[in-house]
């Protein structure tokens, strides 16, 4: 039966500024700082760490009744030198909460104001603004918001380098560790933004940081400018909030946009524009990964195909992961996505031309509530997605195998491959053992071998 709704039931998107807070951790030396009310910065704080298991530091302009009815301009500027003294960070990334953009603060004017205060001859930290209401969009708008906004900042001109920009998208610190591998083993410099491979996973610390190493450093965004080549890694994400796209405007920077590359298909492309950047192949270790990723397809098909399954998340991911269930066999009932950029299904129907005579939905801008009403009609065999679709899982008894942002309810979510050959081959793996699983816990006898 459908559901009268009045209202969003648990959404399945996360706060604009809270993807604009992970951007700015991969930013070497920098504080994300939140405009707006200290409640916000706690509950970014509480979901980055139940994943990611790091602490974090997110400053906040500690938002009264005053500031909500004045403007946030004092608390801002108050703010700003609190941090500069106490953490001595080279960049600050300033996000705007709900309340700040629905008063309409003025945040550029409110930084120049308190450069033209404070600046005294002495060196003030760089300072990137990313509008972010959550009203207007989801975590992912706010990340690719941040990033933006950094190049826009920092980017300058100059002689061309032999530099490409790569800009993965919301990916997990693993993937961004296999990222920095293969451009290592190409031997070509890369701009990595951002890059929190080391401050959302690193190791244990002798005494405490309060700013964690790791990041790209600011002097390496600045040549994003100068660099041969930018690489994005995006479906849906419009041509004036990209990066790369930001980057080709102002200085020339050819941009390749590419799905996240999961599957074969999709991680081809990749290699193939590597070889092509690099007039090399690629190295013999990637085509060892990749023949050992056709073999466990040929080992495992018998598992997966034709199995049914719903998938949920940010839209790039749901694009590449659809890709790759069809390459794998596996029959998507839904697409589904909190987000709402308008070009989700356009995007599926260029993967799956017949996407609708085979009675595929896809559908943007949607709750938890939604799938779950789906999911009573459509009956997969499993769920895919964040851990956020737990209780619909429970509720309904389908598996549901967990990917991207958030895992709060497993161990190593940040650990977790996605991307690439070496991730394409962890999902397999996890994918065909889900299956497996389920048969088995479903025998009425249980057995031993497969
Ligand atoms: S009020 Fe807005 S910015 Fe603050 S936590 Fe809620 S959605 Fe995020």
């Amino acid at each position: 039966m459908k559901h009268a709704k009045t209202a969003t039931q648990n959404a399945c998107k996360l706060c604009n500024p809270l993807g604009a807070c992970l951007a700015f951790r991969g930013i070497e030396n920098c504080v994300p700082f939140l405009h707006g009310s200290q409640g916000c910065a706690t509950y970014i704080r509480r979901y980055l760490i139940s994943h990611y298991k790091e602490p974090i530091d997110i400053a906040s302009s500690n938002f009264h009744e005053e500031s909500a009815v004045f403007g946030g301009s004092h608390n801002l500027q108050v703010g700003l030198k609190n941090v500069t003294a106490q953490y001595k960070p080279e960049v600050i990334g300033i996000a705007t909460t709900c309340l700040s953009e629905t008063i309409g603060d003025d945040v550029p004017m409110i930084l120049r104001e308190y450069t033209k205060t404070y600046r005294n001859g002495s060196p003030m930290p760089i300072m990137i603004h990313a509008s972010t209401p959550s009203y207007q969009g989801s975590h992912i708008d706010g990340f690719h918001a941040a990033v933006r906004a950094t190049v826009e900042t920092l980017a300058e001109k100059g002689e061309r380098q032999n530099l490409v920009n790569m800009f993965p998208n919301m990916v997990s610190p693993a993937d961004l560790r296999y990222l920095k591998e293969i451009f290592t083993d190409f031997r070509l410099p890369c701009m990595l933004l951002p890059d929190y491979s080391q401050t959302m996973d690193g190791g244990p610390w002798g005494e405490y940081h309060r700013i964690p190493p790791g990041g790209t450093p600011a002097s390496a965004i600045a040549n994003a400018g100068k660099a041969t080549a930018s690489i994005e890694f995006t479906s849906t994400l419009a041509d004036s909030k990209s990066a790369a796209g930001y980057l080709e405007g102002a200085f020339g920077v050819p941009r390749h946009k590419l799905s996240l590359p999961i599957g074969i298909k999709e991680s081809d492309k990749f290699f193939d524009l590597l070889e092509t950047l690099t007039e090399q192949p690629r190295p013999e270790k990637y085509e060892d990964e990749r023949r050992r990723l056709v073999d466990a397809y040929a080992d495992g098909h018998k598992y997966v195909f034709e199995k049914k399954v719903i998938l949920y998340g940010e839209e790039d991911l749901v694009v590449a992961m659809t890709a790759f269930l069809r390459e794998i066999g596996m029959t998507p009932l839904l697409c589904a996505s909190g987000g709402k950029s308008g070009q989700l299904k356009q995007r599926l129907i260029e993967l799956i031309p017949d996407l609708e005579e085979q009675g595929i939905k896809v559908r943007e801008g949607v709750d938890f509530m939604d799938i779950e009403d789906e999911a009573k009609v459509l009956k997969p065999d499993f769920l895919i997605g964040n851990s956020k679709g737990y209780t619909m899982s429970r509720k309904n008894n389908i598996p549901l195998l967990r990917i991207g942002f958030p895992i709060h309810d497993r161990f190593g979510g940040q650990r977790a491959h996605h991307i690439g050959y070496r991730g394409t081959q962890e999902l397999f793996d996890r994918i065909v053992n889900t299956v497996i699983e389920q048969r088995q816990n479903a025998s009425s006898i249980g057995y031993t071998y497969m």
